[in-house]
């Protein structure tokens, strides 16, 4: 008989939180705490989505997407969850861009860009200041007509070389481009100009390890490899969610899936109106990413002066199609040295990313897949050798990933990294506005996305739901146990 992961669960919560993504993790935390039941359903073998890792039988542990993340982390982790998670996050220093327009290090912040600013690319500090101050100022409710592409030209203009500069780094963080609102890009380079980047001790394994640990304290029922299939709908309020064959009874859903595929797929758009079902329609996804990983045999070592992030790119222009070319001129080498995990073997790793499209990788046959896969490593071990000496006879394993492997385990619509563009946040915001109790915490846009968006994003969505819980406290569920449909 194929096992149970739903064994012991109850017929009814107060909160059902589809997906432990870091959005859908911190608002099961957060509601946990203030003492409501909550079940947080994951289809994968593990938690985490895409804050996640693997690990090989060579005793090597790949990190995905713990490059790189803003100081803020620190406050919502001490607040949100616990204080050892938030006393694990440090600064990484020395970042590299290297391009045929420019080759530099820095530690990302203001005080160091404003240096090589005036020092490197001649520009006057009152510019660069005023220029700061706009983008510090920025917020959400700001005009959304002016692109970044334009906010650059004013302060900039003809500067490819300061674009690529400014701009390099959010586009691989998030996915943004030059004709995305100005603000997106303001306010996540704000973050990071304010101390820096920062990353996680220990690796993502340790991350999403102490994560659990709070969670059970907390009393959240976590259950794994549960696919939820259906959120049901009665008199139009969340009634129940469909997982694994049963039926489980809650006033209030928060989705960390895919946004499109909340609502289109698990809700259905007949409980939409019309014109909110359109603004689904029209979200656009985010783009997705490959990656390659490298470990180094045991007693190799990389230089620490090599960097812990390089923004590599051959391009000689900086355009966004040239950044998700199937063709990869740009890649972003993060670099893990044996002190990533201290208390594990020391190794060096090198996991490359490249931001790409799904539709380069979706219509192939399995033979040119991984035809397609194998050319992924052979360009990057040769385009790494520029950094890494010897790479090929120094690497003990290498493996990439694709927008398919993304797909295949978050089951995000055409892999997509960082969910949908910015308009889905107001899709995303206006869900419990059409169906009570329905509410979505995950990669939205620009700034709700990132480890420390997705952190943000499910606080203010606990925030939410606690509010609407606490006013229908009174109400009775409107929902019959015997009586539960979609209709
Ligand atoms: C290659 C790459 C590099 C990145 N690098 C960085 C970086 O350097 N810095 C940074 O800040 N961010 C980075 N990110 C982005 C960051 O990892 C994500 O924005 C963030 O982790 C997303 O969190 P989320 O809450 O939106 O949920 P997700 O991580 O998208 O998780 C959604 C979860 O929902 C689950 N799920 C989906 N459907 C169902 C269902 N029907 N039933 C049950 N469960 C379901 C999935 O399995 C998954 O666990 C990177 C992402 C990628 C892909």
């Amino acid at each position: 008989m194929p096992r149970d992961f739903l064994e012991g669960a109850k017929d009814e919560y107060d909160v059902v939180v589809i997906g432990s993504g870091l959005g859908g993790l911190t608002t099961a935390n957060v509601l946990g705490r203030a003492g409501y039941s909550v079940l947080l359903l994951e289809q994968h073998y593990k938690l985490g989505g895409m804050a996640t890792w693997f690990k090989r039988p060579t005793g090597h542990i790949f990190d995905i997407s713990l490059h790189g993340f803003p100081a803020g982390m620190i406050k919502s982790c001490r607040r949100y969850w616990t204080r050892e998670i938030a006393d694990s996050i440090v600064q990484i220093k020395n970042i590299r861009f290297d391009n045929p327009m420019f080759s530099l290090t820095t530690t990302y912040n203001r005080d160091d860009f404003t240096r090589l600013l005036t020092e490197s690319f001649g520009i006057a500090p009152e510019a660069i200041k005023s220029f700061f101050e706009t983008a510090r100022g920025m917020n959400f409710y700001d005009d959304q007509s002016t692109t970044t592409g334009e906010l650059f030209e004013k302060f900039f203009p003809g500067r490819e070389d300061v674009v690529r500069l400014l701009m390099e780094p959010i586009v691989y963080a998030n996915g943004s481009t030059l004709e995305d609102p100005a603000i997106t890009y303001g306010i996540v380079f704000s973050n990071f100009m304010s101390k820096g980047v920062f990353t996680f001790q220990g690796g993502t394994d340790r991350l999403i390890g102490l994560m659990q640990e709070e969670l059970i304290n907390n009393e959240i029922d976590i259950r794994i490899r549960c696919h939820v299939d259906r959120i049901h709908v009665k008199n139009d309020s969340v009634a129940a969610v469909e997982v694994n064959g049963r039926t489980i009874r809650t006033r209030a859903v928060v989705s960390n899936a895919n946004l499109k595929t909340t609502i289109l797929k698990m809700v259905g758009e007949e409980h939409f109106d019309q014109s909110f079902v359109d603004a689904v329609q029209e979200t656009r996804l985010n783009n997705s990413s490959t990656q390659v990983y490298m470990a180094l045999k045991p007693n190799e070592r990389i230089d620490e002066s090599t960097g812990d992030l390089l923004f590599s790119s051959t391009a000689r222009e900086f355009r966004t199609d040239l950044l998700l070319s199937r063709d990869i001129s740009s890649r972003t080498y993060s670099f893990y040295y044996p002190n990533t995990r201290p208390n594990e073997r020391p190794r060096c790793l090198v996991v490359s990313s490249t931001n790409a499209n799904y539709k380069d990788w979706s219509g192939l046959s399995p033979e040119e897949y991984e035809a397609s896969k194998q050319d992924l490593i052979e360009t990057t071990l040769d385009a790494i050798e520029k950094y890494v000496p010897n790479m090929r006879e120094r690497v003990s394993h290498v493996e990439a990933s694709t927008p398919i492997t993304f797909e295949h385990y978050t089951k995000h619509v055409a892999g997509a990294s960082f969910g949908t563009k910015f308009e889905g946040l107001a899709v995303s915001r206006d869900l419990p506005e059409q169906v009570a109790g329905l509410y979505h915490a995950g990669s939205v846009g620009i700034i709700m996305s990132g480890w420390l968006g997705a952190i943000n994003y499910g606080v203010i969505v606990a925030n939410a739901v606690d509010g609407m819980l606490m006013k229908s406290a009174e109400l009775p569920n409107p929902i019959a146990k015997e009586s539960i449909s979609n209709s």
